[in-house]
């Protein structure tokens, strides 16, 4: 999508500080931290939402999940996290690229 801000952060366009990447999965720093540690997981493939998510994403969205511990992890949240999907602009959701907010640590410096 090529006016999707999280899909530019991807191809490098949109610099970004980097979480962790491989063929799938995307996951960086959010630009305006809620916690003292707050990242996001994405997938490479543009999906809107969780809501435009179907069975074909069913293992991509699993890895993301199962992701989100060990990151959370090696950033420092040794003793928990709070994970968040925003959907749909009632839900919250101002970034049309699906994600998983990973937080923790406190509050945000
Ligand atoms: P949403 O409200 O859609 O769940 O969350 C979108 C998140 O993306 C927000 O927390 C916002 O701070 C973050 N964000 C928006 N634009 C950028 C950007 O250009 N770079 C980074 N790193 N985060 C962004
Ligand atoms: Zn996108």
């Amino acid at each position: 999508m090529s006016d999707c801000i999280f899909c530019k952060i991807i191809a490098g366009e949109i610099p970004s500080r980097k979480v962790f990447e491989d063929d799938d999965v995307f996951a960086f720093h959010d630009i305006n931290p809620f916690a003292r540690v707050h990242f996001m997981i994405i997938p490479k493939l543009h999906i809107a939402s969780l809501a435009d998510a179907g069975p074909e994403h069913q293992a991509l969205l699993g890895k993301i999940l199962l992701l989100a511990p060990k990151l959370a992890y090696e950033q420092g949240l040794d003793s928990g996290f709070k994970t968040l999907v925003n959907t749909g602009r009632g839900g919250g959701q101002e970034v049309f690229h699906i994600h998983v907010h990973v937080f923790g640590g406190g509050p945000a410096a």
